[in-house]
C-alpha cells in the first residue's frame, strides 16, 4: 500500500476538542451555554443510536443536549408545534430533525420550518440557498468534515480537478458547491453518467458517495489522488473483512496502491459528521450571540 491513510477518528478528536475549548470560552463571554435539540420521531434502531452518539458527543464538550422523542404515528403539525416551541426557546442553539422521518411525514417541508440561525444540519431551504450564493450561513456536515479532512491532506484545491460522485441534498450538491468556493474544478456524476470511470479518473480529489458498496474499482483511480469514501455500507463481516461489517464506495485495497491519500471506511468520514454538528452548533449560538454571521 502506498497511499497515506486519513485518520478521521484522529482529525475529529482535534476539532472536538477545539470545540470543547471555544464552548468554555463562549460561556465564561455570554454566560450561558449553547444547546442542541434532537427531534427523533419513532423507535427506528439506527436513527436512536445516531441521536444518542450527537447527545453524549454534546455533553462531552459542555454543551447543554435536549432530547425530544416523538411517537412514530405524530402528525406532522404536532411536530411543526415542536420545532416552533424549539425556535423560540432561548436555551435552544441548534435544532436537528433526524432523517429519515416516518413515511407519511415529509422530511424536506418539516426541515424548512427550523430557524435558518438555528439549522445545524444547513439544510433548509435559506442555508441552501446562502451556500449556493456564497453567503454566510450554516452548511450541512458531512461536506463540512470531508473538507477539514482536505484540508489535513495539503492538497491544494485551487484549480484541482475534482469529482463528487453523488448529487444528495444532503451530500453531493453541498459538497460540490464547497469545492467550488475553494474554486476547485467539480465534476458531479450520479447515476446516469456515461463513463463513469473515466470521468472519475480525471479526478486530483475524488469523493464518493454512492451506497453501492465497492463501486469505484482501481480503475477508477488517478494516480495519485486524494480520495475520501463517503459511503457506509453494511455487508457481512466476512465479506467486510472487519468486525463491523461496514465497507465504503471504494474498493480500498486495490485503491490505496494508486491514490496519494485515502479515507477508510470506517473510520474516516464516518467521525467528522458529529464533530462538525458540535462545531455547527458552536456557531449557531455564537450567530444568535451577534458575534458571527
Ligand atoms: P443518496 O441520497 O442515496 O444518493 C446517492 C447518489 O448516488 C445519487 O445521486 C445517485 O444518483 C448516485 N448513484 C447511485 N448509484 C450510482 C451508480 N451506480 N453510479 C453513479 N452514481 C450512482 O445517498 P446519500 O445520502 O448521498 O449517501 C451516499 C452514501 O454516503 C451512503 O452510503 C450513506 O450512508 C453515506 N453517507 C455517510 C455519511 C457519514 O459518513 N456521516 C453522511 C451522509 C451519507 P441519482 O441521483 O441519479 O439517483
Amino acid at each position: 500500500m502506498s497511499a497515506t491513510i486519513i485518520d478521521g477518528r484522529a482529525v475529529a478528536a482535534r476539532v472536538r476538542g477545539e470545540v470543547a475549548q471555544e464552548v468554555a470560552a463562549f460561556v465564561s463571554a455570554h454566560e450561558r451555554i449553547p444547546g442542541l435539540a434532537t427531534v427523533l420521531v419513532g423507535d427506528d434502531p439506527a436513527s436512536a443510536v445516531y441521536v444518542g452518539g450527537k447527545q453524549r458527543a454534546c455533553e462531552e464538550v459542555g454543551m447543554t443536549a435536549f432530547d425530544n422523542r416523538l411517537p412514530a404515528a405524530s402528525s406532522s403539525a404536532e411536530i411543526a408545534e415542536l420545532l416552533d416551541d424549539l425556535n423560540r426557546d432561548p436555551a435552544v442553539s441548534g435544532v436537528l430533525l433526524q432523517l429519515p422521518l416516518p413515511s407519511h411525514l415529509d422530511g424536506a417541508e418539516l426541515t424548512a420550518m427550523i430557524d435558518p440561525v438555528k439549522d445545524v444540519d444547513g439544510l433548509t431551504p435559506v442555508n441552501t440557498g446562502s451556500l449556493s450564493l456564497g453567503r454566510p450561513g450554516l452548511r450541512p456536515c458531512t461536506p463540512l468534515g470531508v473538507m477539514e479532512l482536505l484540508a489535513e491532506t495539503d492538497v491544494p484545491l485551487e484549480g484541482a480537478e475534482a469529482v463528487v460522485v453523488g448529487r444528495s441534498n444532503l451530500f453531493g450538491k453541498p459538497m460540490a458547491q464547497l469545492l467550488l468556493e475553494a474554486n476547485a474544478t467539480v465534476t458531479v456524476c450520479h447515476s446516469r453518467t456515461r463513463e463513469l470511470a473515466a470521468v472519475c479518473r480525471r479526478a486530483e480529489v475524488l469523493i464518493a458517495a454512492v451506497g453501492r458498496p465497492r463501486l469505484l474499482t482501481a480503475e477508477f483511480i488517478r494516480p495519485g489522488a486524494v480520495v475520501i469514501d463517503v459511503g457506509m455500507n453494511r455487508i457481512s463481516p466476512e465479506e467486510a473483512h472487519n468486525k463491523s461489517g461496514l465497507v465504503g464506495d471504494v474498493e480500498f485495497a486495490a485503491a490505496a496502491e494508486i491514490a496519494a491519500a485515502i479515507t477508510p471506511v470506517p473510520g474516516g468520514v464516518g467521525p467528522m459528521t458529529i464533530a462538525l454538528l458540535l462545531r455547527n452548533t458552536l456557531k449557531a449560538a455564537r450567530m444568535q450571540a451577534g458575534v458571527e454571521s
